[in-house]
């Protein structure tokens, strides 16, 4: 277990409470999901055990959702001890976090990781004075900006796209399976909103794998790399109509 990936993530919901054209997780396409603490727990501390990762990050969908967040940060910095701990929110829902959320930011020494959209751009000065207050650490991502790669029809040339694809160490687990990237994870969103078969679910079975082989399946091009193209576009933010052509390139 030598080789240390940069990251993996974990959606603790699946749905938002934004809508955002193009999100590279399909959160606006999803049914409410919330995550059992002892999921969590378990998918987390098991895959721990079998890859060398240097940061967890919590995210959705939007993560101040689910209405444990508090304990799951707590169990993560139970778990993850060694590791950094980064919390993706788009912030909307922050003025309204109890006590109990901001303590275990603190103690767990989690960072957040806010994304900033012409939405939520008006509350910055508000939220930074609440991080401030509260002594927590905060990134800013800004979302202004959303990449699309989806292409319209499979393309042939799996293998080049994956070389040179950068969300291929954006590694996801999701209900015991760990996957290369979000749109390998939450492409049965897609699927399921539009009535298609499109994408397919390509991920490795934490449980019923050895480490070694967890770790040959993540230097692998997916099935849904030829679903991608690897020049993509770059639009506005926007808000979604939710129409199914909204991710192609
Ligand atoms: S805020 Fe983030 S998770 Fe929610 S719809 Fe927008 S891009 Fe997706
Ligand atoms: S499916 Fe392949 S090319 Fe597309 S984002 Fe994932 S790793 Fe990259």
């Amino acid at each position: 277990m030598s080789h240390q990936f940069p990251r993996v993530e974990i959606h603790v919901v699946n749905h938002c409470n934004l809508n955002c054209r193009a999100c590279a997780h399909f959160a606006n396409l999803s049914k409410e999901y919330y995550i059992e603490i002892e999921e969590f727990e378990k998918d987390i501390s098991t895959l721990m055990q079998k890859v060398n990762y240097r940061l967890l990050n919590i995210l959705g969908g939007e993560p101040l959702l689910h209405p444990n967040i508090d304990i799951l940060c707590d169990t993560a910095r139970k778990i993850c001890q060694d590791k950094i701990i980064t919390l993706n929110t788009n912030g909307l829902l922050l003025p309204k976090m109890k006590n109990e959320f901001w303590q275990s930011l603190k103690k767990n020494n989690i960072i957040i990781r806010l994304s900033i959209y012409p939405y939520n751009i008006k509350l910055i000065p508000e939220l930074k004075n609440l991080f401030f207050e509260n002594g927590i650490k905060l990134n800013i991502w800004d979302g202004r900006k959303f990449y699309l790669r989806k292409a319209k029809c499979y393309q042939d040339d799996v293998e080049n796209i994956w070389q040179n694809c950068d969300a291929k160490i954006c590694h996801q687990i999701y209900k015991g399976k760990l996957y290369t990237c979000p749109t390998s994870a939450y492409g049965f969103l897609y699927n399921k909103y539009f009535n298609k078969d499109f994408y397919f679910d390509d991920g490795i079975d934490i449980y019923s794998h050895t480490s070694n082989e967890i770790y040959d399946f993540l230097f692998k091009a997916s099935k849904n790399c030829a679903t991608c193209l690897n020049k993509g576009r770059l639009i506005n933010w926007q808000l979604s109509k939710l129409k199914v052509d909204e991710w192609d390139v």
